[in-house]
């Protein structure tokens, strides 16, 4: 990934303030990368904050599909998702899917707002950074 990131933002509906208020927060920084969100969480990220967002379908129509595709196609650097821990979700298979697909291209992946303020201040924030690629393919043919 380079210097300048492409982050995904992501919140369940309870989770949404507590996003929002994050970004405002962090806005000078946030406005040096380039942010994406699934629908509702984008769209009110642009609304409450005025920073460009490019927004997929909404997470129970897919979004969280098509931003776990765009990280297998290497296009989003670091996935920042406030899912609600006290509340199932219509998508809950989404959400997993989601997050297992970061794990194995091992972006940085914050679920809280601790692990997103850790995240936002690394110095490997602002720098270019190559994520190591575990060799799954390698144990995958060892199966067949
Ligand atoms: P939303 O989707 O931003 O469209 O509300 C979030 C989600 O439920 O994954």
């Amino acid at each position: 990934m380079q210097k300048v990131k492409h982050i995904a933002l992501i919140a369940h509906d309870n989770r949404k303030a507590d996003l929002i208020d994050w970004v405002d927060y962090n806005k000078g920084l946030l406005s040096q990368h380039h942010l994406y969100g699934t629908g509702t969480t984008g769209s009110r990220i642009q609304q409450d904050t005025g920073l460009p967002v490019k927004t997929f379908q909404s997470g129970p129509l897919g979004g969280d599909q098509q931003i776990g595709a765009a990280i297998a196609e290497h296009k989003i650097d670091v996935l920042i998702f406030f899912w609600d821990p006290l509340q199932s979700q219509p998508h809950d298979v989404d959400v997993k899917a989601l997050l297992r697909i970061g794990v194995v291209y091992n972006i940085p992946v914050a679920c809280n707002r601790s692990t997103a303020d850790f995240l936002i201040s690394s110095p490997l924030f602002d720098k270019a950074y190559t994520p190591q690629q575990v060799d799954y393919e390698q144990r995958l043919r060892g199966k067949s």
